[in-house]
């Protein structure tokens, strides 16, 4: 058996399309959707990460900016800019790219920004929307998976979910995405004792660990499937997920590849964020 690839990048790049109509139609009202992006220092992952938010909403026609700041900026003066940008009714959504400098607080920042603009869907007012089921903004990896579970009609009502990771922007909301689906979810983290016994067990199986190739066929269960999360650099430069692609292929029915899986649907799902937050509240 060989599992059926979901292409992340061919997923995004339909949601684009479908995107770049509504924003069309959003233009025709007298609404552009506008998204604000803060980049504070000059570390080269987030400089691209930011950089391929900026193309993608370019894309669609969503209006965006980059605020570039030094990583010496004080706490005080970022939150005073996040104030600004809550107040400016030209912003619909602010994205302050993360990791920051040990100096500046992430939780500080997260919850400066204004819920109804929060777009990477951070905020704890939109994870609480989120764990009781209201319609919110979804973080975006999490929201990412979804769409891709639900792009090949994947059954999730009564399946055992095994999610590896519970991180705050991934392992945990993916997993209360998929309890509000009626699966029936397991979290994995460092401290599970026999990780095996619980991945062998997994219909449906969501790795986000961040090391490579820590699952291989052995960890599936024949016909699962598997959603790889990890983006990690290998010393050739090679981009690779935390699952061995070419053994876990053979054991499971759909697998999502490294590069081109979630990573190109989290920036999907932000632009679709982006155009919740220009319909504003009362469409929400
Ligand atoms: P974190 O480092 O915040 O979390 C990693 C999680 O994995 C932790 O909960 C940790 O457990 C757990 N873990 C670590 N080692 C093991 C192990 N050997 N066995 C089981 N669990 C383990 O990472 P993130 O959640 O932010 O990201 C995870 C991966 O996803 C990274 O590679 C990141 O680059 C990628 N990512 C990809 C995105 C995309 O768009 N495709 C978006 C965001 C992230 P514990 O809590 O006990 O420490």
């Amino acid at each position: 058996m060989s599992a059926e690839i979901i292409s992340g990048k061919d997923l995004a790049q339909e949601l684009r399309l479908n995107m770049k109509q509504e924003v069309e139609e959003l233009r025709k009202e007298g609404i552009t959707p506008q998204l604000t992006v803060v980049l504070v220092g000059d570390n080269p992952a987030s400089k691209s990460y930011v950089k391929g938010k900026e193309k993608a909403a370019k894309e669609v026609g969503i209006s965006s900016s980059v605020i570039e700041l030094p990583a010496t900026i004080p706490e005080e003066e970022l939150l005073q800019l996040i104030h600004k940008l809550n107040q400016d009714k030209e912003v619909n959504g602010i994205l302050v790219q993360l990791p920051l400098p040990d100096h500046i607080s992430e939780q500080k920042v997260i919850e400066t920004i204004n819920p109804d603009k929060d777009v990477d869907g951070f905020h704890p007012v939109n994870i609480g929307r989120m764990m009781i089921g209201e319609d919110t903004f979804l973080p975006c990896t999490p929201y990412g998976i979804l769409t891709m579970l639900k792009s090949r009609n994947i059954q999730l009502e009564g399946k055992h979910a095994v999610v590896i990771g519970r991180s705050n922007i991934v392992g945990k909301p993916v997993g209360q995405l998929l309890l509000n689906e009626n699966a029936t979810v397991t979290y994995c983290h460092s401290r599970t004792k026999d990780l095996r016994n619980f991945t062998t067990k997994a219909d449906i199986l969501i790795v986000a660990i961040g090391k490579p190739n820590v699952l291989t066929a052995e960890d599936i269960k024949d016909g699962a499937v598997v959603i790889d999360v990890g983006i990690n650099r290998l010393e050739s430069g090679k981009l690779t997920g935390d699952v061995d692609f070419e053994s876990a292929v053979s054991r499971a029915s759909y697998i999502t590849p490294v590069p081109k899986g979630v990573g190109p649907m989290t920036i999907a799902m932000l632009l679709k964020n982006t155009i919740k937050a220009a319909k504003g509240l009362e469409n929400r």
